[in-house]
């Protein structure tokens, strides 16, 4: 796409609403060939919300040194797990790039150089969600990666500087979970609704709250929040995508909580749609 044509897409959204943010709480590579509350869960949001002409997608499963972002018109469907059914390595989501999205967001941030790349593509943090949103694949999608050398407070400011998209009909998405410990899962409850150990309990009840109430300091500073939060967050790449998400958030925004489910002892489903009034 030329320019001028691009111009002429971002003006023909200028005057749009403002969209929504979503943080999506993926869980397991299942989910996305499963129907199930969370895979319905997914579906009624992208009820809720006006068709996007372009989804920006921060995915837990995609870490690097610096900030990339995918520029290719086809972003191949990885398939970044291992050891489940092989009809799930035969899922395809054929979402096309947005190149124009990946230069217009690269343009917009001075806080670093964002980096166009070809060398990846839509991860399973993306796919096995969007996929719910969007089944038809007919909406671009963009994923940009997480610079894990960075702190929480710079992924909170990168998220701020993407704030315009929002008025150009970019949809962004952080995907991640809020309760991840994948290292004390009870393997043998994940069928038991609602499973899960306390920590994890008090640590889902207070990151709701902050979220709710809009009380971002505690989030960012994760680390410091005692035992539970530990816990629930031993390592970042799971948390960080609601940073950007939160960076993104204003006070016309009303937020409301899905899927805020425990699952497995020590995970949770929690998902969370910003939409401005
Ligand atoms: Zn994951």
């Amino acid at each position: 796409m030329n320019l001028n044509a691009l111009n002429h897409l971002t003006a023909h959204f200028e005057n749009t609403e403002v969209m929504p943010l979503l943080f999506l709480g993926h869980g397991s590579p299942m989910n996305a060939i499963e129907d199930n509350t969370f895979t319905r869960g997914f579906k009624e949001v992208s009820n809720r919300i006006e068709k996007p002409r372009a989804i920006l997608c921060v995915s837990a499963h995609w870490e690097t040194r610096g900030t990339y972002i995918t520029a290719m018109t086809k972003p191949p469907t990885i398939h970044d797990f291992g050891g489940f059914p092989a009809a799930l390595y035969q899922v395809q989501y054929p979402a096309p790039g947005s190149p124009e999205l990946a230069k217009e967001t690269q343009a917009l941030v001075d806080k670093t150089e964002i980096q166009l790349t070809d060398d990846w593509g839509l991860d399973h943090g993306a796919w096995s969600v969007i996929k719910h949103l969007y089944p038809d694949a007919d909406v671009p999608v963009v994923e940009m990666s997480i610079d894990f050398t960075k702190s929480p407070q710079y992924h909170f400011e990168l998220g701020q500087a993407l704030a315009a998209l929002r008025k150009k009909g970019v949809l962004i998405i952080g995907s991640g979970n809020l309760v991840h410990n994948l290292r004390m899962v009870a393997w043998d409850q994940l069928d038991t609704p609602g499973y899960a150990y306390d920590w994890a309990e008090e640590a889902r009840t207070k990151m709701n709250d902050w979220i709710l109430s809009g009380n971002h300091g505690p989030l960012i500073d994760y680390h410091h929040q005692g035992r539970a939060m530990q816990l629930a967050i031993p390592t970042p790449d799971h948390f960080l995508p609601l940073l950007y998400v939160l960076g993104l958030r204003t006070t016309r925004d009303d937020v409301s909580l899905f899927n805020d489910q425990p699952l497995g002892g020590s995970l949770s489903m929690t998902s969370v749609l910003f939409s401005s009034r």
